[in-house]
């Protein structure tokens, strides 16, 4: 008798967004009651959200949580990892990832690899954007922005300066794509139905302005519906700012690289994403073929229309970060949702393919139709070759949206808000539930450990009352610090894991600096970088070269990992 059991074959899914959920999805339905494959899906929300609802989020139409399912909901039988990616070690096969409370750094071994991240928001580009601009990307950015212009609202009501008055009362959306144009319509609907109850904001004060850095909005759609949806939205009194291109941003304005400046108070950006850092590094060290669009490399991983990564057998891309030929034959997919969810089921039938040694099949998909809402129970579509626009447009949209959110829950739900939606006011309570503070207090009693030893270095601190002692090398090396003293300062500079615990002697108040704030101070103020690196002189003299050149070499933004993997 053979009593060697055999490991299961393991396929792990990076990414909890449409490309990773619904690859997780019919993998489920696919295998059955095999045991021979173990699925795991990585991710660093436990939730799905369904972003083409979010700008009705934004908006108060829909509520936040009924755009979101947790992902254990979803792929019940799948293995979920509520973590984020670090790196990964392609010659161990295997995916670091830091988890947990401590984020420590696990590896997660893989037979199969399946890239499903998706892209970032990146504003560097645009100076002050990142400060100053909201983003339409995830559950809370709709939910800021809600609130965000609930409080513009507010403010104008009792702002006696006109001008000020006029900033809080213009609505810049910058991107003429689907969610710009969503986003102003919705926002167009949310502030109109709010100034009811808003009674010194005559409506003649309100402005929108969508700006997009081409002559034609919604450039993917049929240049008739472009127009139509231009012509609806202008009726609406949205100012049309075409072939403008976004330069920067400061509290009270965005400005255009043509010179001009738009003075508000509200500015959306939906232009400006990037690759995941994670995807970028996999394509600098991991062999991949980087997909090319219009002749551009675009940073994301070139397939074959298996969805395999090319070149590179046990490597799958799904969704936004990948580069899949398009079943025309003419460039790549769209990184769209509709197109994430059939590549999904491409993706998994041929994993099982590979991994039974059956013939795989090519990805082979025609968009049935494509729609975008406008607010106001309005829209543009063009679903099997018919053109719609209007009310029967938004009819359209919203059953094709209802009924492709996954479960009959939040079906249920978001019907019911689009129902009450129909016969009662917007709500314009104003929720303020983001904590803005960079700078926090912890306190710790007597015995509690403040940092673990192999820990990721993501804070410093300042010891504001109490005691704590260090203790390196399994506490052959011990060091007591009081108030005023900081810690921590290594491993945050450095890039590297925690070399020593700390622990409170007594209880202890302790100030803690996030690493991204201390970065900036130590580049940016020369009398802190020179103290900074006089402490890691005296306390580590071996690693650190004198002075203040010491810190010149500052690592990069977090994400992106391989310092994290040095050992400490
Ligand atoms: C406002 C808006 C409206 C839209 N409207 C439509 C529409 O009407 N129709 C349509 O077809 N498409 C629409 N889209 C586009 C569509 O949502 C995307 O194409 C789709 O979400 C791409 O799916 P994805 O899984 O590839 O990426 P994403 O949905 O971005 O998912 C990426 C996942 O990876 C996870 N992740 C990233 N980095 C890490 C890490 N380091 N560690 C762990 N996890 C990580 C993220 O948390 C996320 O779960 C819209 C998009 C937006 C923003």
């Amino acid at each position: 008798m053979n009593d060697v059991v055999q490991k299961p074959i393991r396929i792990v899914i990076l990414g909890g967004g449409f490309a990773g959920v619904y690859t997780a999805r019919y993998l489920t339905r696919l295998l059955g009651r095999r045991r021979d494959v173990e699925v795991e899906l990585l991710s660093e929300e436990n939730y799905f959200v369904f972003q083409p609802l979010l700008p009705e989020v934004a908006a108060g139409g829909i509520a936040a949580t009924h755009v979101v399912n947790p992902i254990r909901e979803l792929v019940p039988k799948v293995r979920f990892r509520c973590c984020s990616v670090a790196a990964i070690d392609f010659e161990r096969r295997q995916v670091m990832v830091s988890q947990g409370a401590g984020l420590e750094l696990v590896p997660v071994a893989y037979d199969h690899l399946v890239f499903c991240l998706g892209k970032v928001t990146h504003f560097a580009s645009m100076p002050g954007v990142a400060e100053h601009a909201l983003a339409m990307k995830d559950l809370a950015d709709a939910f800021r922005l809600r609130n965000h212009v609930l409080r513009c609202l507010e403010l104008a009501d009792i702002e006696p300066d006109l001008e000020a008055k006029r900033a809080l009362l213009h609505f810049v959306v910058a991107g003429g794509g689907f969610s710009g144009v969503e986003t102003i319509g919705e926002l167009a609907e949310l502030v109109t139905r709010s100034l009811a109850y808003f009674p010194r904001i005559d409506p003649k004060e309100v402005r929108f302005s969508l700006v997009h850095a081409q002559a034609r909005i919604l450039p993917e759609m049929p240049e008739s519906l472009s127009l139509a949806a231009r012509q609806i939205l202008e009726r609406r009194g949205v100012d049309m700012v075409l072939g403008a291109r976004v330069r920067a941003a400061s509290p009270s304005a965005m400005y255009l690289h043509d010179g001009r400046a738009l003075a508000t108070r509200t500015f959306v950006c939906t232009v400006g994403t990037a690759p995941n850092p994670i995807v970028e590094g996999a394509l600098a060290q991991g062999g991949f073929i980087q997909a090319q669009h219009n002749g551009r490399a675009i940073s994301a991983f070139a397939t074959e229309r298996t969805l395999e990564c090319a070149g590179r057998p046990g490597y799958w891309a799904v969704g936004d970060c990948a580069g899949i030929p398009s079943p025309t034959g003419q460039g790549l997919c769209p990184p769209t949702a509709q197109f994430a969810i059939r590549e999904a089921k491409t993706c998994a039938r041929n994993l099982i393919a590979a991994i039974d040694g059956t013939p795989k099949s090519p990805f082979a998909f025609r968009a049935l139709g494509i729609l975008a809402s406008l607010g106001q129970r309005s829209a543009v579509a063009e679903m099997f070759g018919i053109r719609l626009t209007g009310f029967l447009a938004w009819f359209a949209w919203r059953t094709v949206y209802l009924a492709k959110l996954p479960g009959w829950v939040r079906r249920l739900r978001v019907a019911l808000d689009w129902t009450l939606d129909l016969f009662f006011p917007r709500d314009i309570t104003q929720l303020q539930v983001f904590q803005h503070q960079h700078l926090h207090v912890h306190h710790y009693e007597p015995g509690e450990a403040i940092v673990q030893q192999g820990q990721l270095g993501r804070e410093l601190y300042l010891i504001l009352k109490g005691e704590v002692e260090v203790s390196a090398n399994g506490g052959g090396k011990r060091v007591r610090l009081g108030a005023r003293e900081v810690f921590g300062e290594r491993a945050v500079l450095e890039d590297t894991r925690r070399n020593a615990t700390v622990c409170a002697t007594q209880a202890a108040d302790v100030l803690v600096l996030s690493r991204s704030d201390f970065h900036a101070m130590v580049k940016n103020l020369p009398v802190l970088s020179d103290y900074f690196a006089e402490l890691l002189r005296a306390r580590h003299p071996d690693a650190m070269p004198a002075g203040p050149a010491a810190l010149d070499h500052l690592p990069p933004t977090p994400g992106m990992a391989p310092a994290e993997l040095r050992p400490s």
